[in-house]
């Protein structure tokens, strides 16, 4: 099935004629053409269309506007003006309030808060969201029709064409989101690949305001402020309650059952939302680790439930009752504020009890992980089936705004390549289906050369769920990356097909940590693939922001190199050793250590000297070997 696509991309991309393929059926080219008549905007250099914007924009349409200007003037070298009225013999581009009033009679209600009308005819361009965010997502998108991208974060990651006259064809199309709450990366990446969370105008949040991103409970009641007066607000752990080192600990965890840790919360939550009147979510989540509380009257709140369900609903009921006593007391007087509780690792099966419901002010985030990420989740994978896919479907069936927590870069720890767009291309429309509200990913940042096509392709479909992905991807690699985008092509797709071809699960915790799938993924054919394929794109690169980009990439396939000598390194002691055996275990734990540490020292300076980053490297792991091999008295990971 891969195979058959990737010889498919090749064609068209060597062709560079994008523009000229159709989408599968049912899917929306994400950057069709345009069509005749044309509007000139900039001829020759010169200027032959002209801004229009109220007087006194507010910040976001104000911003709109400007943001057109820079980008046309970065693509052409001229300046549209920015008026109020158009100048005579100009085209007008009507952008945000000045858009509106010329569209009578459109159903503003139907674009919601961030959709938006790209409309053009002979009197005018018209670029208009009901509301101002909606309006400069227009025009990012308006930008993207005439070529411009944002692939990765960072200057680097900005392609703008250039040339010395442009036009805008015929356009009317709107456009409303997929997903309500969007927050994959941060910053101007973020907000020019409409993201609404997480996202600023000249300094300011905009879009719907979220706080935080997931554990929460010590910063809603901070163990310094608590500790000392109510000791037994926080967890009882082996007959003690050991007090936090302050709202940071991880591991440590709040006596959910306690009444007065209760209704403290409840009033912490309540001032927080008086305090932050903007905030429209709050996260609402226990400390990320262990550390729960052992107390009679908590434990007595957990189920009972078989062995095979048993670790990954150890405190879902307790947690369910404690996030619906809290959002029933903040709900009465902060009824439009959404709580976010979470359903995570020991917590992110749902309570057996039929009746139970969440309160309708809260958001359940389902974190995927644990169960397997390089299978889609309606697939036949049995890992993704039994921890994640059938409680998932039970959570949406039962929450009033469901959320999902990714992880499209974890697999990556230990600083390897890590493709998700397999399962991403399947997974973003399945949730869509059944009624996702919110998404977030952890980020990619300056680790786009592992992961960075995960995010941009999650990005584009959390937007537009219809998108057709190998488009998107064809587009990716023939603007990224210029004259090398037939190899590079070949890269992505060979990378993606490793993947597929590997077949197992992958999970981050669990079955087959990435650093073991890792030798099974990136076998010797595998890695001599991609290196020719980023050689033949080396010698292909003409420009040097080409080069620039390819060379990060070709430095983590050969830092896959290193990490999988030293795994093979540090894993040769534990061959044939019996696993229960302690004393044998520690000796090839000691040996591993020895064998492993000038190898790891290596991989350092070559991360340093190649600006590799990423969450986890190996060189870091080395200093424990966790995750990396058997450790004494651990359980096996590689099960
Ligand atoms: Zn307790
Ligand atoms: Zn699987």
């Amino acid at each position: 099935m891969m195979r058959r696509k990737r010889h498919a991309l090749v064609v068209f991309v060597s062709m560079g004629a994008f523009a000229a393929i159709a989408a599968a059926e049912g899917k929306k080219n994400p950057f069709p053409a345009m069509g005749g008549p044309f509007h000139e905007l900039v001829e020759e250099g010169k200027p032959v269309a002209a801004i229009v914007a109220q007087d006194e924009a507010p910040l976001i349409e104000g911003y709109a506007a400007e943001e057109l200007q820079r980008y046309v003037h970065k693509m052409t070298g001229a300046e549209l003006a920015i008026a109020s009225a158009a100048p005579a013999d100009t085209y007008p581009i009507y952008v945000g309030a000045a858009a509106r009033k010329r569209l009578p009679g459109f159903d503003w209600e139907s674009l919601g808060d961030e959709g938006f009308v790209l409309r053009s005819t002979d009197e005018g361009l018209h670029i208009a969201g009901a509301k101002d965010l909606g309006t400069l997502y227009g025009v990012y998108t308006l930008l993207e029709r005439f070529g411009c991208r944002w692939f990765v974060t960072g200057d680097i990651g900005e392609v703008v064409p250039s040339s010395q006259s442009l036009r805008v064809g015929t356009l009317d199309e709107t456009q409303t989101p997929s997903f309500r709450y969007r927050w994959i990366d941060s910053g101007d990446w973020a907000i020019h690949n409409k993201m609404n969370i997480s996202v600023e105008v000249e300094g300011k949040p905009v879009g719907p305001q979220w706080r935080w991103s997931y554990h929460t409970h010590f910063l809603l009641v901070p163990p310094e402020e608590y500790y000392d007066e109510h000791p037994k607000w926080f967890a009882e752990v082996g007959g003690r309650r050991p007090r936090p080192e302050d709202k940071h600990h991880q591991g440590r965890q709040l006596c959910t059952s306690n009444p007065e840790l209760i209704e403290q919360m409840a009033e912490n939550v309540v001032a927080f939302f008086k305090e932050n009147a903007e905030v429209d979510i709050l996260s609402l989540a226990p400390q990320d680790g262990g550390g729960f509380c052992e107390c009679p009257a908590c434990r007595a709140l957990d189920e009972d439930r078989p062995e095979n369900e048993a670790w990954h609903a150890r405190y879902s009921n307790r947690l369910a009752v404690f996030n619906n006593e809290v959002a029933r007391r903040v709900g009465a007087s902060c009824p439009d504020k959404i709580i976010k509780v979470g359903a995570y690792a020991m917590y992110v099966r749902v309570p057996s009890d039929p009746a139970y419901r969440p309160e309708p002010n809260l958001a359940v985030q389902v974190c995927h992980t644990y169960s397997c990420n390089n299978h889609a989740i309606d697939s036949d994978c049995a890992r993704q089936e039994q921890y994640f896919g059938k409680e998932l479907a039970r959570w949406a069936e039962i929450t009033n705004h469901l959320f999902i927590y990714e992880y499209y870069r974890k697999g990556m720890w230990g600083g390897m390549p890590f493709d998700q767009v397999h399962v991403i291309r399947h997974d973003m429309p399945y949730y869509h289906r059944i009624g996702v509200e919110g998404f977030y990913t952890q980020p990619a940042r300056d680790r786009w050369p592992s992961c960075g096509l995960n995010h941009y392709v999650a990005a584009k479909l959390i937007w537009d769920v219809d998108l057709d992905v190998d488009l998107l991807l064809a587009d990716y690699y023939a603007k990224f990356f210029g004259e090398a985008a037939e190899p590079m092509g070949r890269y992505y797709e060979g990378l993606m097909a490793a993947f597929v071809d590997y077949g197992d699960c992958i999970s981050p915790y669990g079955y087959k940590w990435p650093t073991f799938a890792a030798s099974e993924i990136f076998t010797a054919e595998v890695v001599a693939r991609l290196n020719g394929a980023l050689a033949d794109a080396e010698r292909a690169a003409a420009q040097d922001i080409v080069r620039e980009r390819i060379r990060p990439i070709r430095a983590r396939i050969e830092y896959v190199e290193r990490v999988l000598d030293y795994l093979r390194a540090v894993r040769a002691p534990f061959d044939g050793i019996d696993l229960a055996d302690k004393a044998a275990l520690e000796a090839a734990h000691g040996k591993a250590q020895e064998i492993g540490a000038p190898l790891s020292r290596a991989i350092k300076a070559f991360c340093k000297k190649n600006d590799v980053r990423s969450f986890g490297r190996i060189d870091a792991a080395h200093e424990n070997l966790r995750f990396l091999v058997v450790l004494p008295g651990e359980e096996p990971l590689l099960r």
